[in-house]
């Protein structure tokens, strides 16, 4: 149950650096924000923002690494979006909470509450809906704009929205007008499978703390982060967003998975390939001179 759900082999020695790295960066951040008592959505945010960007930027590099020159073109561009018809994004918590966030900063009472109505009643529909069921449903995101086909929150989307793309848009509308639950695609592999690396990374990180991660589908939890404050409690342990039949039959393989890793980080054992990953990314190099100049400042 537990590689297959989670859709990621946590051993595979090619992913391992990436998760290995994350869950560093992702555990100082946490527990430097708990020490300096900052606000729990801030941390939140931080800690989504964070790993968004690592693996959006570790995703391209490796893809244009790994290609020999010969990277599969994308299809995806602005308005297109077969894609969020499913309602089957699985997102972390810390991620959800961020959209709550921001969207409570960037949206009027109005249009809170129109979005709160939509999202209700998408939870409504997928709670007992299984994969194939959702795929043939069609039922668009909460989140979606569907006149426009745009996301209206692409700048904090989750990490699953970010790793999904496809070389043909006609297969995307193929599966979609067909309702396929797992359509064959063609993808760039690297760009999908180092995003959920890092993504990894961060659950272990967050887990390791004592943090709930999930995942759970964005569209049901949605209602939850726009009804009420869940930072805090999120920052103190709980879990605190909803979880679907299908969510909650993920987060099984999932809590299997980030018990060994957490198990792996705590004792030392997450340290084989992080060199590795550092070679690979100049980015985490920078992020190592900054920790160790901020060290060497708190001396
Ligand atoms: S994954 Fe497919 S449907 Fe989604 S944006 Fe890309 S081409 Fe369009
Ligand atoms: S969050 Fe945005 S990108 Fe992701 S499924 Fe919803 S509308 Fe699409």
């Amino acid at each position: 149950m537990t590689e297959r759900r989670v859709g990621l082999d946590h051993r595979d020695p090619m992913l391992r650096p990436f998760i290995e790295v994350e869950a560093k960066i992702i555990r100082e951040v946490v527990a430097d924000a708990k020490a300096a008592g900052e606000r729990a959505r801030a941390v939140a945010a931080e800690v989504a923002a964070l790993v968004q960007e690592d693996a959006e930027r570790a995703a391209e590099t490796m893809s244009e690494r790994l290609s020999g020159g010969r990277r599969l073109p994308l299809a995806c561009s602005a308005g297109c979006s077969y894609c969020c018809y499913s309602s089957t994004v699985h997102a972390s918590a810390p991620e959800i909470l961020r959209i709550g966030s921001w969207l409570k900063e960037n949206r009027s009472t109005e249009e809170l509450a129109a979005l709160k109505e939509r999202a209700g009643a998408v939870a409504e529909e997928i709670a007992s809906l299984d994969l194939t069921g959702r795929a043939r449903a069609k039922i668009p995101c909460p989140l979606l704009d569907v006149e426009t086909g745009r996301c209206t929150v692409y700048d904090v989307r989750p990490i699953s929205c970010r790793a999904y793309h496809s070389g043909s848009a006609d297969a995307c509308k193929q599966a979609h007008d067909a309702g396929e639950a797992n359509p064959v695609l063609p993808i760039d592999p690297p760009r999908f499978k180092i995003a959920h690396a890092h993504a990894f990374g961060m659950m272990t990180a967050c887990a390791s703390e004592g943090l709930d991660v999930g995942p759970y589908d964005l569209a049901a939890a949605l209602p939850a982060v726009l009804d009420a404050e869940l930072d805090e409690r999120w920052l103190a342990g709980d879990k605190v967003l909803p979880h679907t039949r299908l969510s909650e039959e993920a987060a099984v393989g999932y809590d299997a998975v980030l018990a060994e890793l957490v198990a792996d980080l705590r004792g030392g054992r997450l340290d084989v390939a992080e060199g590795i990953a550092r070679r690979l990314d100049p980015e985490a190099r920078r992020k190592d001179r900054n920790r160790r100049k901020r060290d060497k400042r708190k001396r």
